[in-house]
């Protein structure tokens, strides 16, 4: 298996400790949602836990709160961004499979037609 950099701060690390700005749509005590930086469709949020985990796969059975808390909080940015019933959500785990950064993250997209698969 590709050997990510778990250890590394990635730049979600520094949006969290709000050292780089972000348009942050929602925040709690676990997660923060912002406005993806090349967004992807008209709507497109990031939606990451404020733990980094760097990939889905390193994620443990401790995380399965966390993971649940991630799912529902994508559902509520995207009801919020008026696409509550028409969205997408993705999550790239490891390079080969399109993920950049290392802390992982939940695409919120919407706003457009979305094609299946999406290749
Ligand atoms: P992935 O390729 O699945 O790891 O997704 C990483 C996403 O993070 C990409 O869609 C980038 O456009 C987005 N991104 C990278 N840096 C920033 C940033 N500073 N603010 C917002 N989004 C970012």
């Amino acid at each position: 298996m590709e050997k990510p950099t778990p250890s590394d701060p990635t730049i979600f690390s520094k949006i969290i400790s709000k050292e780089i700005p972000a348009d942050i749509v929602y925040e709690d005590d676990l997660c923060l949602a912002f406005k993806d930086i090349m967004p992807a469709a008209p709507i497109h949020i990031l939606v990451i836990p404020k733990k980094p985990i760097a990939r889905l796969i390193d994620a443990t059975e401790s995380d399965k709160a966390l993971l649940g808390h991630l799912n529902l909080v994508a559902a509520q940015v995207a009801n919020d961004a008026g696409i509550g019933d028409k969205f997408r959500l993705v999550m790239n785990n490891g390079a080969k499979a399109g993920q950049s950064v290392f802390h992982i993250h939940y695409h919120v997209i919407g706003g457009r037609s979305l094609q299946w698969p999406p290749g």
